[in-house]
């Protein structure tokens, strides 16, 4: 027997229609790209939105097709990214950050026939634009002021565009399974990978992470989403501000420590989401220079995970409550959230504090399971390692045109390539990436834990643990450091701080002090570009073994 509700297909064009009927007047804010602070509102954006679905549309875009974003988060962005997907297109967030030839491969995979762009990355567009034969249109998100230098031939105009076309559009009136937007893993193995998120699915993530046990922001928060549209859909917060009604406040092109200050004081923001990284940057701002956010509540940390001493610096320094985020690409983003239960909100702040550095319980619509090799399920007990395994109706199904070919197993959970353990609270936590756990002599050492912990020195800007070659051991773990600027240590000192903090056996058998670890195009440690740096390197605990 069916049902007997009303038909109202989850759409997102619908979440911009709330916003603007009913939150008309709230603020978004946005650091441009040509510079200045511009202010908008929903009701605006709105409009403008159905401007972009009309000029579309002239350019001969048809429901399905791919319309891409190469953008920093602004409110053109927003409004670009809203009336690609209301008039049906697919919006391909794009990530700027990838290497040339991976942006060009995701073009040309996706065949994205325009690319709206900021001005930043018109010098990449004019060098791929004759490896990018799909692309009909370029249409540069600035005014015509802006255009004078633009050299890129048949660039077109955005805010000509949307002078030209009225606000006469209807949006959605689509199945809710039709695709939405589309996000392409930043391709850490082999090629890159599309994600192909549907309306539904899109619309049901934003239900979810509206929960106050997830990213929990209300119609009084102003919203500021370091992370970028194009990682993870700004984990979301494109739909869930317009949701709720938050103030949203866009970052642009400036994610350094200095800038996100400024704004977040400026525009009295209350909530944040980004990458450790960029956290790790605002902090050492803060310090340097002896400032406190003033309306700052609350921040959600996720991407890698979050070390102690950054949850540690913003609860006891600045009263900022942490939230610790685990998600994917292919899980829309949101999978986990470091939020108490009620058992664990009446625990002390220390033993609170073991759990918020876990990744977190998840949120309806996610399920969760632990796997060994052999895909046996493995008990929920807090020790035990094992392959996470994810299945939800926000959680990916194929990758775009098949590629990966079935990616679901019997029970039809995704593999995550991520090893955990979940406790009895129900907390998961990530061990490693399951290509970046190091097994020593068939055990297995966690290179985040020691990470995290190495990363709580001092003198420490920012740790990487890899494995090398050993030969009793298969493999032994290097602790690579960049300290901070000016500092000097020794290996004893690091080896001497990890000291009763982790098991004896995961001490590193080196330390190295570097000048630089690479950072991967979602602000993540690159361990495979490490690994090639460091192809020629030998233990020491090798050679000496060699030459017994
Ligand atoms: P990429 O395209 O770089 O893989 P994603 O954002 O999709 O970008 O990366 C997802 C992966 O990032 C996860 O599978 C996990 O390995 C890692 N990750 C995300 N959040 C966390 C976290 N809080 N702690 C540890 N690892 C995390």
């Amino acid at each position: 027997m069916h049902g007997l509700m009303q038909d109202w297909p989850l759409t997102v064009d619908k979440i911009l229609d709330h916003a603007k009927n009913w939150h008309g007047d709230r603020e978004i804010v946005s650091r441009s790209v040509e510079g200045p602070i511009v202010r908008t509102t929903y009701g605006q954006v709105h409009d403008r939105a159905k401007r972009v679905s009309n000029a579309l549309k002239v350019l001969g875009i048809q429901p399905g097709d791919r319309v891409a974003t190469l953008a920093w988060n602004t409110s053109r962005h927003i409004e670009a990214w809203y009336g690609i997907m209301g008039m049906g297109a697919v919006c391909h967030t794009l990530n700027p950050r990838l290497f040339a030839e991976q942006l060009c491969y995701i073009v040309n995979h996706a065949e994205d026939q325009v690319i709206f762009t900021d001005l930043t990355f018109l010098p990449i567009l004019t060098e791929l634009q004759a490896q990018m034969p799909c692309v009909k249109h370029v249409i540069v998100l600035t005014d015509e002021a802006h255009m004078a230098g633009v050299t890129l031939p048949g660039a077109l105009c955005y805010e000509t565009l949307l002078a030209q076309n009225s606000t006469d559009c209807v949006w959605g009136g689509f199945d809710e399974n039709s695709a939405a937007a589309l996000c392409y893993t930043s391709g850490t193995t082999g090629n890159p990978k599309g994600v192909l998120y549907s309306h539904r699915s899109n619309f049901l993530h934003t239900l979810v992470t509206m929960g106050k046990d997830v990213m929990g922001i209300s119609a009084t928060d102003t919203v500021l989403p370091v992370v970028p549209m194009f990682h993870a859909n700004a984990w979301g917060l494109a739909f869930s501000c317009a949701a709720v009604g938050a103030k949203l406040v866009n970052p642009g092109q400036k994610l350094d420590g200095a800038s996100i200050y400024e704004l977040l004081e400026s525009e009295e923001v209350t909530f944040s989401a980004a990458v450790p990284t960029v956290w790790q940057m605002l902090l050492t701002h803060m310090r340097e220079n002896n400032l406190k956010p003033s309306t700052l509540k609350r921040v959600v940390i996720g991407g890698s995970a979050v070390p102690e001493a950054l949850v540690r610096a913003f609860r006891d320094d600045y009263g900022v409550s942490v939230t610790h985020a685990w998600g994917m690409t292919e899980t829309s983003p949101l999978g986990t959230l470091a939020t108490p239960t009620g058992a664990i909100a009446k625990m002390d702040p220390e033993a609170q504090l073991r759990f918020t550095l876990k990744q977190g319980r998840p949120p309806v619509g996610i399920e969760l399971k632990l796997e060994n090799d052999a895909g046996e399920r493995l008990p929920h007990d807090g020790t035990t390692f094992g392959r996470l395994m994810v299945k939800g109706p926000f959680v990916v199904g194929e990758y775009f045109k098949g590629d990966g070919g079935e990616i679901l197993d019997d029970e039809g959970f995704f593999d995550t390539g991520d090893v955990a353990t979940i406790d009895d609270y129900g907390f998961m936590q990530i061990t490693d990436r399951a290509k970046d756990v190091i097994k020593s002599g068939g055990e297995w050492i966690s290179t985040i834990e020691i990470e995290n912990i190495a990363v709580g020195h001092e003198k420490a800007f920012l740790c990487a643990v890899i494995g090398a070659a050993h030969p009793k051991w298969d493999e032994r773990p290097v602790l690579l450091v960049k300290l901070m600027p000016g500092a000097e240590a020794t290996k004893e000192e690091f080896l001497g701080f990890l000291e009763g903090k982790i098991a004896k056996w995961w001490t590193p058998d080196d330390v190295l002090f570097v000048d630089d670890i690479p950072l991967g195009a979602t602000g993540k440690i690159d361990k495979k570009l490490i690994r090639q740096r460091m192809a020629d390197y030998v233990l020491p605990t090798a050679k000496a073994k060699a030459t017994a």
